[in-house]
């Protein structure tokens, strides 16, 4: 799940959006099957089966309009959450693999003023019992209540804490579907890169913090399993990913954003496709292997262009 529940399925696939889970790989991964009406009306139907599908399945809204997704589901199931506060960068560096397998779900909220603010675990439940809640977690504190990851926020808005057992939907999201989610008007950035590389990728932006931290609402880092969908942002490896959620103040962000991306770029750092970027499109041809092929489908799914944007003609293909 991503951190709210306020999406669509088929937006949320269309852009890989995701939550966090070394196990867990992103919304698109998924999907089984697609239907896309194309732009001179043909119905395609899509199984994971054909040769198409793994560059269709993270469209972008640049093949058609998808009509039916088919999902693998599971049982239904039971996770608690618990948050720790002010972890020291030296210990999330040093112990970044064993922190992100500590639960099923695994976030770190951080303003890259000092310390990581908050860690958010997520443990899944094997029945509907609590499990006994966590005491210590490296030199972390454990919070006393509810949080809101801006710890100045009620958390009014937020999924129940404290190890309170509840119903999946209900706790893998950070915000209740019945509120507003995170802060309300904000802009937000994100950032994906190789799992091995995030302690030193997690420095670099700590060194960025007088720049970063001032412009922050709050920044969220996650983790995904790899897939191998053409134009997903963890295609080919497991990631990290680099969230930041911005005040309303563009032109700030807006002069910020390409600093932030040249010292990620020896990372190899994949923008969220549905978050703000600088990079151009020649940039982020470099960063997926399958990016001609899946320039190919565009062109002959929609010779003509009807689905293509300024977005799509500037920022993508
Ligand atoms: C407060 C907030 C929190 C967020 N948290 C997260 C998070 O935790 N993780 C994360 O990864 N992202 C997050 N996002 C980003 C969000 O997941 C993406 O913006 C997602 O695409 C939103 O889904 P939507 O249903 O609004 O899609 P839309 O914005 O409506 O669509 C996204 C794209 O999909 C295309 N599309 C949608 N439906 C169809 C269709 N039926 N057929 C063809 N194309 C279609 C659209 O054309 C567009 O290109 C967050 C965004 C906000 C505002």
């Amino acid at each position: 799940m991503a951190s709210l529940p306020h999406i669509s399925v088929a937006g949320a696939c269309a852009t890989a959006t995701h939550g966090s889970g070394d196990k867990n790989g992103n919304l698109a991964s998924i999907v089984k099957g697609l239907e896309l009406i194309r732009a001179d009306g043909d119905i395609v139907n899509l199984k994971s089966s054909d040769p198409d599908f793994a560059g269709a399945v993270v469209h972008l809204g640049a093949l058609g309009m998808v009509t039916k997704i088919t999902l693998a589901i599971q049982p239904t199931f039971q996770i608690q959450q618990e948050i720790f506060e002010h972890l020291s960068l030296e210990q999330a560096t040093k112990n970044f693999d064993a922190i992100f397998s500590s639960g099923y779900s695994v976030s770190f909220f951080t303003d890259y003023s000092k310390d990581i603010n908050q860690v958010w675990i997520k443990r899944r439940l094997e029945s509907a019992d609590q499990m006994k809640p966590l005491q210590e977690f490296f030199d972390a504190t454990a919070a006393t209540r509810n949080m809101h990851p801006i710890a100045a926020n009620s958390a009014v808005n937020c999924t129940d804490q404290m190890a309170v057992p509840g119903a999946w939907h209900e706790r893998l999201p950070h915000f209740k579907l019945d509120f507003t989610p995170s802060n309300g008007e904000e802009l937000q950035s994100e950032f994906f890169v190789d799992r091995d590389l995030a302690p030193e990728v997690l420095n670099v932006i700590q060194s960025m913090n007088d720049r970063i931290t001032p412009l922050l609402f709050i920044a969220e880092v996650r983790s995904i399993q790899a897939d191998n969908l053409w134009m997903s942002t963890a295609q080919g490896a497991d990631k990290i990913a680099f969230h930041f959620t911005w005040k309303p103040e563009w032109e700030g962000v807006k002069a910020l954003l390409p600093d932030l991306e040249k010292a990620l770029e020896p990372f190899n750092a994949r923008p969220h496709w549905a978050k703000l970027y600088a990079m151009e499109s020649h940039r982020i041809q470099g960063l997926y292997p399958k990016f001609q092929d899946f320039k190919k489908l565009v062109e002959r799914y929609d010779p003509e262009g009807k689905f293509r944007n300024e977005y799509l003609q500037t920022k993508v293909l």
